[in-house]
């Protein structure tokens, strides 16, 4: 599309400082390589300014008196493109506090801003003066210019331009250039300004006219019923054999290229995907895509001939949520068909296509009521800050651009029966389209937020949006709203006599931009960004999920006096609803990181690919069992995997008492091993009082600090370890089948005997008759900090291995490995089969844990993180005598609070209080151990020292409180 030249007259002081222009000027300005707006040198600025990139002779700053001065040098610009002429200024009619100011000020070919000469250049408030850096090397400036300056408040920018060549200039502010000179009339033939679709008058041929060139163009007589049309002229076509069509004569200012584009498209469409309703174009009988028509004015017309589709519009509280959901994905549908569509007209510039939103703040003006003109502003001022720095990467494409309720058909089912108008077609991001019919298929509803998640579920059911869309989606609403408000009232002003569409189109929208205020922007891109997410709930206020919660599950344990409400986690984090993060140093599931994306891809792959039982064979459960086997001693060769560290325990159990023959199971005193009835038998920790399972056997467990032996006694792990003997003699003629020990004693207390217990106690146990089974779900998966299990130092062999939590990242797969000649004890009749279990998407969530473990090094991070960590406590305990013990391994510690050092009287009650401290300096620890006042941090393994010093920082505070 070419766009005329425009030579605009230059501006001279004089005339800006007169009172008609003062402090009430815009700029147009244009930038080489077509892009129109001094707010992409203002962007060339900023990015410089954040990046600190101040090197002298790119780009400068000059104090002037209490304003800054920013030069965007040769070579800056946004995306290739340069400041390369101002064209232009009109008055803006601005609120006082936001007056952009043009000046023509001029730069010496040195740089130096100067008296009126050469270059011209723009000055604009700027609205981020927290970006505008000081700088002491320049402050001299030409007292003439620091005069013309003249704002109330704030920091001018003055961008300059790289080149002045007026040959290079486009113009696409026709209509505004236009009330630059009040002697130019309205578009007329030969007039630069026709050029602009929305700038020029649409076609008027009167019925008549309009049936000779249906019948001339394309051989088609009919009657014809007037259809609405922004700026073409459109007509229902019914011929008399019964047949519809849709007979556009369109605005001259559409560009041929741009006409070829739509159909080119249209076709395009139909190839890739037939069922989507879209017209069809019907060629002229000589097989032109369009007749061009002469009109009455001297202007060319060109005319065309569609299928007509059926439906109709429909008002936008009629619709359903199934035909809202209809909308969305008919949106996606198209999106995706155009997907592959080039054309080179694609980059038609029209004033609706939202990233063009800043285009429109010198026609603000014409928004008659003030409060909405400066609600308007702070969308664009929104916009410019946030969201035009995000587009340029998002992903992008030819996109239909105009998703109006007009514009879409619904049949009598309320399903999308058709989409015309692909008028306003052009390259632009993917989810503008969304945001387009959100925007203009919404508006006019009450409730058109809570309609706008269902018009985003449809659209994502077909095609998911990037994080990045996703986060833009509510400004980019609100952005099209501000330009229907805003072009719906300035086309009034230049076509009084297309009000009704006009106003037609502005109707409601004013109405749902309130509501996104009153719900505050960033609360509405929440909730769209939650709606993207495509999740099967809603969100819920704290308070209330809390009172749905107690009663709906009543039994379900809580963390913290304040429970945390979460809705989402990244590595060491987690975030609430209002967007806070909290250090997690608690959770052991999300081993590799919170969302770890190699996991989260596994799983969404696997589940879309193939999610089925076990039974049928598949590369990823033979691949886990091969590679678990791998980490393990050679004789435990055979793998179950199940779904969870309870169902590991409880198959663990039933294969010792088959393997030999005894029923009798050996823990520590304050061991956890499960949920299921076999396995919470197996766990002191969850006994009731009095509850005592006469088949479980007890031994203290070897703590060094607290218990009957202590660390400085010699051989004091050992004789913790010889408790088994008489433990087992308790047992009478059950005798032992297994001994099940957490190599950590993590319920126990968190203990790090030494390895000569491990070795001591299997020695004992299997002379006892019992097997031995290493129950790694906590202390596995790399985060003792030496070996992927935590046996391993000791250089026992179990005879079998239970590994769950972490294993999946938080996708629920748990394993049992155990030797084969162990297993072969289980009758062959037997099936050892859970339908979950090893199922292919929690084996590929166990495989890329594994593969994250070894490719970012979790193993050695957690000995080189934990050892910080370990040092600051020790630290910590040197300063407060709370603190009676630190110990564990790797990135599982514990910290042990005492009321008196002597004594050793748990201090239970502050280690309670610690941790809620704790929390509301959100940072997520727990408490364990029998008296419960053992702080434990067992974070993610990849925990850096940052956040290790931060628990440090913030324990030690809560500590000196
Ligand atoms: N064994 C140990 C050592 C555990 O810590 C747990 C869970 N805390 C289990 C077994 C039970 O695992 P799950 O909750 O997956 O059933």
């Amino acid at each position: 599309m070419t766009k005329n030249v425009v030579v605009a007259p230059t501006m001279t002081n004089e005339s800006l400082a007169g009172p008609t222009w003062q402090g009430r000027i815009g700029a147009i300005v244009l930038v080489r390589g077509g892009l129109l707006l001094a707010e992409a040198a203002e962007e060339a600025a900023e990015h410089a300014a954040l990046a600190g990139k101040c090197r002298r002779g790119r780009w400068c700053l000059w104090p002037l008196r209490g304003y800054r001065c920013v030069v965007v040098g040769p070579g800056d610009g946004v995306h290739g493109l340069c400041l390369v002429e101002v064209i232009g200024a009109f008055d803006l009619r601005h609120e006082p506090d936001q007056i952009p100011v043009l000046h023509d000020l001029r730069f010496k070919t040195n740089g130096a801003v100067g008296v009126p000469f050469g270059l011209t250049a723009v000055v604009q408030v700027h609205p981020h003066p927290e970006l505008v850096y000081a700088s002491p090397q320049h402050v001299g400036i030409d007292a003439a210019v620091a005069q013309r300056v003249d704002h109330p408040a704030g920091p001018v920018l003055f961008h300059r331009p790289k080149v002045a060549g007026l040959r290079d200039c486009k113009i696409l502010f026709g209509p505004m250039a236009q009330r630059l000179n009040p002697s130019a009339g309205g578009p007329s033939a030969g007039d630069p300004l026709a050029d602009d679709p929305l700038a020029s008058a649409p076609p008027a041929f009167a019925y008549e006219a309009a049936q000779q060139i249906l019948r001339d163009g394309f051989g088609l007589t009919g009657s014809l019923t007037a259809l609405a049309g922004e700026r073409d002229q459109n007509f229902r076509v019914d011929t008399a054999g019964g047949q519809r069509f849709l007979f556009k004569i369109s605005n001259p200012a559409d560009t041929r290229p741009v006409l070829d584009m739509q159909t080119a498209a249209l076709r395009h469409i139909e190839q890739v995907d037939p069922g989507l309703p879209v017209m069809r174009a019907i060629p002229c009988p000589g097989g032109d895509p369009w007749a061009e028509v002469a009109g009455p004015d001297g202007r060319t017309y060109p005319a065309r001939l569609f299928t007509f589709l059926p439906g109709r519009p429909m008002a936008v509280t009629a619709l359903t949520t199934e035909a809202i959901r209809s909308i969305g994905q008919t949106t996606a549908r198209l999106g995706r068909a155009l997907r592959g569509f080039f054309h080179p007209a694609a980059d038609y510039e029209i004033l609706w296509d939202i990233t063009r939103l800043p285009a429109l703040r010198p026609i603000l003006g014409h928004i008659p009521d003030a409060s909405r003109r400066a609600q308007v502003a702070r969308v664009l001022d929104r916009f410019e800050a946030q969201v035009a720095p995000v587009l340029p990467g998002l992903r992008a494409q030819v996109i239909h651009a105009d998703l109006h309720s007009s514009n879409v058909l619904l049949g009598e089912d309320l399903q999308v029966s058709g989409i015309v108008d692909f008028g306003d077609m052009t390259h632009a991001p993917l989810v503008c389209d969304l945001a387009v019919a959100i925007a203009d298929m919404l508006y006019g509803r009450d409730d058109a937020i809570d309609a706008a998640e269902d018009l985003i579920s449809g659209y994502v059911a077909v095609t998911p949006l990037e994080d990045d869309e996703a986060g833009l989606l509510a400004d980019l609403v609100a952005a099209r709203l501000a330009a229907d408000i805003t072009l719906a009232t300035w086309r009034l002003g230049v076509y009084p006599d297309n009000a009704a569409y006009a106003a037609g189109s502005e109707a409601g929208a004013p109405a749902f931009l309130d509501s996104i205020e009153a719900a505050g922007l960033d609360a509405v891109a929440e909730r769209f960004r939650d709606a993207c997410r495509g999740l099967p709930y809603r969100r819920s206020a704290t308070a209330s999920l809390a009172g749905r919660r107690r009663r709906a599950l009543p039994r379900s344990p809580l963390f913290y006096d304040h429970p945390v409400h979460l809705v989402r986690g990244e590595g060491a984090w987690l975030f609430d609803p209002g967007g806070r993060r909290y250090l997690d140093c608690y959770n052991n599931v999300p081993v590799v990181g919170h969302g770890h994306p190699r996991v989260v891809r596994a799983v969404a792959e696997q589940q879309r690919l193939l999610a089925t039982h076990s039974r049928y064979l598949h590369e990823a459960i033979v691949e886990l069992a091969e590679r678990l086997q791998a980490t393990l001693p050679p004789a435990l060769d055979s793998v179950i995997v199940v779904n969870s560290g309870s169902e590991a325990n409880d198959l663990a159990w039933r294969i010792a008492r088959a393997a030999t023959g005894n029923a009798g199971a050996l823990v520590t005193e304050y061991a956890y091993h499960g949920l299921t009835e076999a396995t919470h038998a197996l766990s002191p920790e969850e006994w009731a009082a009095g509850e005592r399972p006469a088949h479980v056997g007890t031994v203290p467990a070897p703590d060094g600090y607290r218990g009957a032996y202590r660390r400085d006694q010699a051989g004091w792990a050992e004789r913790y370890a010889a408790h088994a003997d008489e433990a087992v003699a308790g047992l009478g003629e059950r005798g032992l089948a297994a001994m099940f020990i957490d190599p950590a004693f993590t319920a126990d207390g968190i203990l790090a005997p030494p390895p000569s217990y491990l070795h001591e106690a299997a020695r004992r146990v299997r002379a006892l008759g019992g097997l031995v089974i290493a129950d790694e779900v906590q202390a596995g998966h790399g985060r003792c900090g030496s070996h992927l299990w935590s046996f391993r130092p000791s250089g026992i062999e179990p005879d079998m291995v239970v590994m769950g939590k972490p294993m999946g990242n938080g996708f629920p797969v748990a394993a049992l490995v155990v030797k084969s000649d162990v297993l072969g004890a289980v009758p062959e009749e037997t099936e050892l089969f859970s339908t979950f279990g090893g199922n292919p998407v929690a084996c590929a969530a166990a495989l890329a844990v594994l593969a994250v473990i070894e490719d970012e090094g979790l193993v050695e991070n957690a000995a080189e993180v934990g050892g910080h960590l370990l040092d600051g406590l020790r630290a910590l305990q040197q300063r407060h005598p709370v603190i009676g013990d630190v110990r564990g391994e790797g990135l599982l510690l514990g910290v042990e609070l005492v009321e008196d050092r002597q004594t050793r009287v748990p201090a239970s009650g502050q280690a309670h209080q610690v941790v809620e401290a704790m929390r509301d300096r959100r940072i997520l620890l727990g408490t364990t151990g029998p008296a419960g006042n053992v702080l434990k941090i067992r974070p993610p393994l990849v925990f850096q020292r940052d956040h290790a010093d931060l628990v440090l920082e913030n324990l030690s505070e809560v500590l000196s409180a």
